[in-house]
């Protein structure tokens, strides 16, 4: 018996909806019901649009439909894989690097992905949104911290929020003097592109601050062309958009799935900027790959694009520590090449070309 969730506007919240919309086997309904007591799950009509419930493979229904493998836990997965909570000095903030804070203000999304490193934070039972007190408070500190140049305002996906509540927000964020910078993280433009109405491009713009706006996206099919209208309407006002992008087992693990994902984002304008190694979440080991894997795939990628389409791919260190590049370096130091025995007189540069061939550069600047 289907369980359709009226209120939720035809978003799908529930797996016995999930199965009336041939997106789940009825089979799976008691594990999928597990997972769904966990971990939060919706799939908004623009999303299930996109899936090919006769793929079993589909590269769309893999990062929204809910699977048995999530209820098992690696070791080494953490709740709080990347150590927002040993960052946070009040609620709603982490501060990890100097310069910069995380403001996290809702704590839902209009869709949830079964890799969200924070999905311990959005999901069942959790509060929605910051409360009036910790959104003050939270206001109180980036004021009282002069070092704080770019708020990042992340989720939960801050679009969620009306204009008119998000017009209000920008205009406390900007009116701070040493904010020059808001950057808005955000999967909304894909997962429902209606959202991004005249009245949300008009409130993500403020006269006192630059507003960027990162979306996330993982495969090119997302990209429609609402999504792209979407995008656009951001763009034409103004609001300059960089890219991020999980790296994910059976989504974007292959070198066309990544070009073609980086040339969509180009194409709209979008400049590429992470492409993530996923994170250690609980349940999530059956969507990530090897660091190997994804060296490999940077260099078939630096091979293939230009550098416009180029993401950093970084590792979040698990404990908090922050971003680092884990990309291939084309650059080391020898004494010797194959065929060329010893180097002499001093120690070279190797450098490998696109091409895989490597090449010698001098030690000194003459
Ligand atoms: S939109 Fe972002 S915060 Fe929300 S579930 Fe997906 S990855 Fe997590």
């Amino acid at each position: 018996m289907s369980r359709i969730n009226l209120k939720s506007a035809a978003t799908l919240r529930e797996p016995a909806e999930l199965v009336v919309h041939g997106l789940a086997s009825a089979a799976d309904i008691p594990d999928l019901e597990k997972v769904a007591a966990r971990y939060a799950v919706a799939v908004t009509p623009d999303i299930a649009a996109l899936i090919d419930p006769n793929d079993p493979e589909d590269p769309i229904a893999r990062q929204f439909i809910p699977s048995a493998e999530e209820l098992v836990a690696q070791p080494g997965e953490n709740a709080d894989p990347i150590g927002d909570h040993a960052h946070s000095p009040v609620a709603g903030i982490v501060h990890r690097y100097p310069d910069r804070v995380l403001f996290k203000l809702v704590h839902v999304c209009a869709v949830y992905c079964r890799f969200c490193f924070r999905r311990e934070m959005v999901g069942p039972g959790k509060a929605t949104a910051l409360s009036s007190d910790a959104y003050n408070g939270a206001l109180g500190y980036i004021r009282a911290h002069s070092e704080i140049w770019e708020v990042i305002l992340t989720g939960g996906d801050p679009l969620m929020l009306s204009p008119r509540r998000l017009t209000e927000v920008m205009a406390d964020l900007a009116a701070i003097d040493h904010v020059r910078i808001i950057r808005i993280h955000t999967r909304v433009p894909v997962a429902d592109p209606a959202r991004i109405s005249a009245e949300m491009v008009a409130a993500l713009r403020v006269e006192d601050a630059a507003t960027w706006v990162a979306l996330h996206a993982n495969h090119a099919r997302e990209l429609t062309g609402k999504a792209r209208a979407a995008c656009a309407a951001m763009i034409d006002a103004g609001i300059p958009l960089v890219s991020q992008s999980v790296l994910l087992r059976g989504v974007n693990d292959n070198t066309a799935a990544l070009e073609a994902l980086m040339r969509a984002f180009v194409e709209c304008r979008i400049k590429p900027y992470y492409l993530h190694h996923g994170d250690l979440a609980p349940g999530t080991a059956h969507l990530r790959t090897t660091l190997e894997h994804g060296q490999q795939l940077m260099r078939s990628l630096r091979g293939r694009v230009s550098g416009l389409c180029q993401p950093d791919y970084v590792l979040d260190i698990p404990g908090g520590y922050g971003k680092a590049p884990v990309g291939p370096s084309y650059l080391s130091q020898a004494n010797s090449l194959p065929g060329e025995g010893e180097l002499d007189p001093e120690t070279r540069y190797r450098i490998v070309d696109y091409c895989g061939d490597v090449h010698l550069y001098p030690p000194k600047p003459w």
